[in-house]
């Protein structure tokens, strides 16, 4: 699908997302530079991506009807929100091309398919997942309690609609994972062992139609709360070794499953007496990922413009970084003061920082814990972005 051509009854080469969020709306900017209409599927009228988009289809992902005009409209199809029904992917891929496919997005939203297939990989990748049990069944936790006491102190993860922390309970005992799992409603759970954690990074990788991959260096990123806070991009932000490895594992992740688009593989640290630490798998999204919008402003292709690159078969060169890079996430909490009240940011003294890059997403209502928007620092060397991104930390806190 080449940028700005038309077909014989005059209709603009047009690409399309599912779902209408910051990701969303951000693959649609980067779609609209290289001349592409875009058609979002969201079913909220105020969306971010809906906003800024040529066509919005305002119908749930799985509307029969929905699907087929965004089929109509495109010539190729992503998504921008994991959570979107495998199945909307299934029906689209029947009359246009759909990157990530179904099955990839599939195993995504299910954290014991993604860890099976991290385990399968293992020997691949030399990177395993954190020791883990399946809990489906107040038999398989029973049998857990008594014969896996190595996975505790844990994290119990629901299987399905985690993120950002949400639908996990840490426990130490067998008597909290009992508690904890009905908490959770005795739904579909892996209870993962708690690691000491030193670090968690992730990379970013994109692959084509052909099977051409690039990648991106791996940032290193911190969370709080299981939120992203801080993402550093930046020659040193990791031990080289540590780097490459993730690096390649991400990649051959990819390759072995034949992805198509934009995938982010998450990775944490871990203290295992060596050196540097040992290496170890979390998880994947099946698209641009929150870590990544440093690429936005850091980089001369980001990842927005690599995942239009990838569904629509366009070259995908490998991506260089021209700048170091820390990227803050700016979640509600920066709209309210210390005692509560709602106030604007003081977006002035942090436009007046140099190298700063303010990217606010349209969202209306700033809620605790909301992406509402990220502020990428760049600069010609890390000790000064570093001190940039410590004042505008500053003036945001
Ligand atoms: P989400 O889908 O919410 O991103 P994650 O599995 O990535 O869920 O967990 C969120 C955060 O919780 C991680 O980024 C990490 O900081 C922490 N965490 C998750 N699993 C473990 C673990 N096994 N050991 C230590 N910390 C963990
Ligand atoms: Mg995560």
């Amino acid at each position: 699908v080449f940028p700005g051509s038309e077909d014989a009854a005059g209709q603009r080469a047009t690409l399309g997302v599912l779902g209408g969020g910051q990701l969303g709306r951000m693959f649609v900017h980067a779609a609209q530079r290289l001349g592409y209409f875009t058609a979002v599927l969201e079913p909220d009228a105020q969306s971010p991506a809906g906003r800024v988009s040529h066509h919005h289809i305002r119908t749930d992902y799985n509307d029969p009807a929905g699907l087929a005009q965004l089929a109509q409209l495109c010539q190729a199809i992503t998504t921008e929100f994991e959570n979107v029904p495998a199945q909307a992917l299934q029906t689209l891929a029947l009359t246009r091309p759909v990157a990530p496919g179904a099955a990839v997005v599939g195993i995504a939203q299910n954290r014991i398919e993604e860890k099976a297939l991290f385990a399968a990989c293992a020997d691949l990748s030399g990177v395993s997942c954190a020791p883990y049990a399946v809990i489906e069944t107040p038999a398989q936790l029973q049998a857990v309690q008594n014969d896996r006491p190595d996975l505790l102190p844990g994290i119990l993860k629901t299987t399905r609609l985690g993120y950002d922390g949400k639908g996990q309970v840490r426990v130490k005992t067998a008597i909290e994972l009992a508690a904890a799992w009905a908490e959770l409603g005795s739904a579909a759970c892996v209870l993962e062992k708690m690691l000491p954690l030193t670090a968690e990074c992730s990379v970013l990788v994109a692959r084509g139609w052909d099977g051409q991959v690039v990648s991106f260096a791996p940032q290193r990123n911190v969370h709080v709360d299981g939120i992203l806070a801080v993402t550093h991009a930046y020659e040193g932000n990791m031990p080289p070794d540590l780097a490459n490895r993730a690096r390649e594992a991400a990649v051959s992740l990819a390759q072995h499953i034949g992805y198509v688009g934009v995938l982010c593989v998450e990775f944490f640290v871990v203290d295992d007496g060596s050196e540097h630490g040992g290496l170890v798998v979390n998880e994947m999204a099946p698209r641009p990922h929150n870590s990544g919008h440093y690429t936005l402003d850091a980089c001369d292709v980001s990842q927005f413009d690599l995942q239009v690159r990838a569904m629509a078969g366009l070259p995908l060169p490998p991506p260089r970084q021209h700048s170091p890079a820390i990227m803050l996430n700016l979640l509600g909490e920066v709209w309210f003061d210390g005692s509560g009240q709602l106030r604007e940011p003081d977006w002035p003294s942090v436009l007046s920082l140099p190298g700063t890059h303010l990217h606010l997403y349209g969202k209306l209502h700033a809620r605790a814990g909301r992406k509402m928007g990220h502020l990428t620092i760049t600069g010609p060397d890390v000790a000064r972005v570093k001190t940039v991104a410590r004042r505008a930390a500053d003036l945001l806190g």
